[in-house]
């Protein structure tokens, strides 16, 4: 079950200073290399353990002044049809507002838990104010600070009180879960219908209840997988201009219930930004990944095409270099067959575990044949590695001084465990700890 938090209020209130603070802007899937989309109106964020996707929903719809009633429906019905939680924000500092009241009236009747959120609350006379906004009968109002971050800690642990715990049993447990991704009409319902096709390939239809999801589980070419689609659940939207958020949302959704990500793109229009940002946030919440190259039947190639098409595919996805690229195309069925068997290899990548033994023997000597170069007077000594027992693949390395271990050293190590151990498509993370 994905668990959604979307923040709503008008302008100025300090939502995206909230969003930003929450979802830390150092994992930021936006950054200043060409073609990524600065403005980021979602994200990850994490308290207690849980995680959930952030949402801005001011970001999506900007409202001039006399447009300000459709802009405020359409900013909750985005969150209320999306969210699990909204936080309506107001601003303290300017005290009870019109347009607040008329973001309450149409929240009132909506089923969502609403918790009032009143920001700029740094001074004490402005966190007693905050008290004034229970006229907006909404239940309890939390005193925050966007700002210097007070108050959002009690905020949050009243958040995940309202998150679904999954505890639907999965009936295809063990077996790996695939989701296909990308903008409209890149060939995602043409794929799924060739596999369809294939006869006898389907199994089972299974519609999730609390997953909102169908699962459907393939026998196809001798691998076993389960296909999980949200798109049939979309209902059809009411907001019309707001598609690239629809599709955005359906993306974080389908990335939540899986193990491997097919991303398609079209090959005549390339990696686009969106695309970049979704394979990043997969990287984020540590899925499989595989990049396919549709529509290849349309490009004029000769024997260097695809090397340069992919060349130029990995400039853009740098510094995420490990995604396995397959060119095909659905319409000619070709290389359909070894999307899914990328996808099982990733699956499979994910899944692997490597003895202690042989992780510190060639670990231990990429280390020794290039040491962590001297910070600050100080020697880094990496003594010992070891694979931590999480589902995706993660490894400790223990060392004196693990502050110091300079993110270039630590792309090293990556490189590496790469290069030693396939874990082509899938993300890897790597922790330093005093030893
Ligand atoms: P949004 O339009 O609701 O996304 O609001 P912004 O996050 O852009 O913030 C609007 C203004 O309020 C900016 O100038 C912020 O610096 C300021 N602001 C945001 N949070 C706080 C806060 O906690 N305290 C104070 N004093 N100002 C804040
Ligand atoms: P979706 O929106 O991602 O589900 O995309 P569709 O599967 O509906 O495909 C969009 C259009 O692209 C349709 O007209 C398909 O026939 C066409 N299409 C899909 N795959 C291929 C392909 O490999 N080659 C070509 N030439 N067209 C394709």
């Amino acid at each position: 079950m994905a668990n959604i938090v979307a923040i709503v209020g008008r302008p100025n209130v300090g939502k995206s200073t909230l969003f930003n603070r929450l979802t830390q802007t150092k994992d930021a899937i936006t950054d200043d290399q060409a073609g990524v989309t600065r403005d980021r109106h979602y994200g990850l964020a994490e308290w207690l353990n849980k995680t959930f996707t952030l949402i801005d929903t001011g970001g999506y719809v900007v409202g001039s002044e006399d447009i300000f009633e459709t802009a405020i429906r359409r900013q909750v019905s985005i969150a209320v049809e999306e969210a699990s939680v909204v936080l309506f924000m107001v601003d303290a500092m300017e005290g009870l507002h019109p347009l607040d009241r008329e973001f309450a009236n149409i929240l009132r009747r909506s089923k969502k838990p609403v918790i009032v959120v009143a920001n700029k609350t740094e001074t004490f006379e402005r966190n007693q104010q905050a008290y004034e906004f229970a006229a907006l009968g909404l239940g309890e109002v939390f005193a925050i600070s966007a700002e210097t971050g007070s108050g959002t800690g009690d905020l949050l642990d009243e958040v995940i009180k309202h998150f679904k715990e999954d505890d639907e049993p999965n009936p295809y447990e063990g077996l790996p879960r695939f989701a296909i991704l990308g903008r409209p009409n890149v060939g995602k319902s043409s794929l799924l219908n060739a596999l369809v096709g294939e006869e006898r390939s389907i199994v089972t239809d299974i519609a999730g209840t609390t997953r909102d999801s169908i699962d459907t589980h393939y026998n196809l070419y001798g691998k076993e997988f389960i296909l999980t689609d949200t798109a049939g659940l979309r209902k059809k939207t009411k907001v019309r201009d707001s598609i690239e958020f629809y599709s955005v949302m359906r993306s974080l959704r389908t990335l939540e219930v899986c193990d491997v990500c097919i991303m398609l793109i079209d090959a005549t229009q390339g990696l686009e930004s969106q695309d970049v940002n979704i394979l990043r946030l997969a990287e984020k919440s540590k899925k499989g990944m595989v990049l396919v190259v549709n529509k290849w039947d349309l490009i004029e190639k000769d024997h260097k095409t695809a090397k340069h098409y992919e060349d130029a595919i990995r400039k853009k996805l740098s510094p995420m270099d490990y995604l396995p690229i397959v060119f095909a195309s659905v319409k000619e069925k070709k290389r359909i067959f070894k999307v899914v068997e990328k996808a099982c290899e990733v699956y499979e990548n994910r899944k692997k575990r490597i003895p202690t033994s042989q992780l510190n023997d060639v670990m231990l000597t990429a280390i020794e044949s290039y040491p962590p170069p001297m910070i600050k007077g100080k020697y880094v000594k990496i003594k010992y590695v070891t694979q931590l027992p999480t589902h995706t693949p993660a490894f400790a390395f223990f060392c004196n001084l693990p502050q110091y271990v300079q993110e270039s050293y630590q792309r090293y190590l990556e490189n590496q465990l790469r290069k030693n151990f396939d874990f082509e498509g899938v993300p890897l993370q790597l922790v330093f700890r005093k030893k």
